[in-house]
């Protein structure tokens, strides 16, 4: 062999050995690549765990990713944390003072006064109870958007929840001087947490009393394979369809509707109570023909 061959051989040699050597480096930073989103992926990543000095330029950048995106996600984390102790203080500490108010309202009111007196005691007493209303409905709002309070949907039988509904809402229709009914297959069965949708059921049937001066309110129930939907119907002022998109935004009042009762926050609440238990509402409606309002419940 020549001393051109030798040269040759050797140089092979050594490229062979050098795209081994790049070859084993490149699978040990892809293998470390892999651990770094593994441990992200599982929440367990820590940036100690790697050395900067003995990293390649790749696994620095990814490193650092993943550092700001761990700090990030501690901060909303915390954050969270906050916002749900904030809530539950400003639940908690106007309680009382508003319970005072609304009794002190009350104590006015037996005293004898004249007519302009008896009226403002009157309206200090209503505009309380508002505001009682609308900080238990943000504070709701505000768990379930910040997940600290999730319904626990469980498979239930429907006709029990409309019971439930039945007797807390049949007496102030009648009162109104509204019929009440309810039909329900007895089987209709469906997985919903029983305490938060007699709640979103609830402020559907309020507002359809609210919103309903004569005629009747009706509750009936469908069953199909995959949901089980509930209508709450109506024959009351109804709802213009370019608003129907909107009422179910927080704080939306339809145009009509300015002089009664209201905070505009009960479709917002029974809407997202419905959806976190992977259900749905849907509204039919037109001015002066009342409104039906459907809320599928899961099946499965
Ligand atoms: P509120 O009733 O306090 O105004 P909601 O969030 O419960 O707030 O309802 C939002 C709006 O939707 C109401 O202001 C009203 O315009 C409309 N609405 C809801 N339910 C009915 C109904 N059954 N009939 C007519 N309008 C309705």
């Amino acid at each position: 062999m020549n001393t051109i061959s030798c040269i040759a051989l050797l140089l092979a040699v050594c490229a062979l050995l050098a795209a081994a050597v790049y070859d084993l480096h490149t699978r040990r930073v892809s293998q470390r690549l892999d651990e770094m989103l593994d441990a992200a992926i599982q929440g367990g990543f820590t940036p100690s765990r790697y050395d900067e000095s003995h990293i390649s330029r790749t696994e620095s950048k990814l490193s650092r990713f993943l550092t700001a995106s761990v700090l990030s996600r501690d901060k909303i984390e915390t954050d969270r944390k906050q916002l749900a102790q904030t809530i539950g203080d400003i639940s908690h500490q106007t309680r009382t003072p508003i319970a005072n108010i609304k009794l002190y309202a009350e104590l006015l009111q037996e005293q004898d006064l004249n007519g302009d007196a008896r009226e403002l005691a009157e309206q200090i007493g209503s505009q309380s109870a508002k505001l009682e209303f609308l900080i238990q409905a943000l504070v709701k709002t505000s768990r379930l958007e910040t997940g600290v309070v999730q319904p626990a949907p469980e498979y239930s039988m429907v006709a029990e929840l409309l019971e439930v509904l039945e007797s807390s809402y049949r007496s102030a229709a009648e009162e109104k001087g509204l019929s009440f009914s309810v039909s329900c297959p007895p089987e209709a069965s469906a997985r919903f947490d029983r305490k938060w949708t007699a709640e979103a059921l609830g402020n559907f049937v309020d507002n359809a009393i609210k919103y309903t001066d004569k005629g009747n309110i009706s509750i009936s129930v469908q069953q199909y394979e995959l949901f089980c939907r509930v209508d709450v119907s109506d024959t009351g002022i109804g709802i213009p369809e370019a608003e129907q998109a909107a009422i179910f935004q927080r704080f939306y009042r339809g145009e009509e509707v300015r002089q009664r009762d209201g905070v505009g926050i009960g479709l917002y609440l029974a809407r997202q109570i419905i959806s976190a238990q992977g259900g749905y509402v849907k509204v039919r409606s037109a001015p002066g023909q009342g409104a039906v309002f459907s809320i599928f419940l899961p099946r499965t």
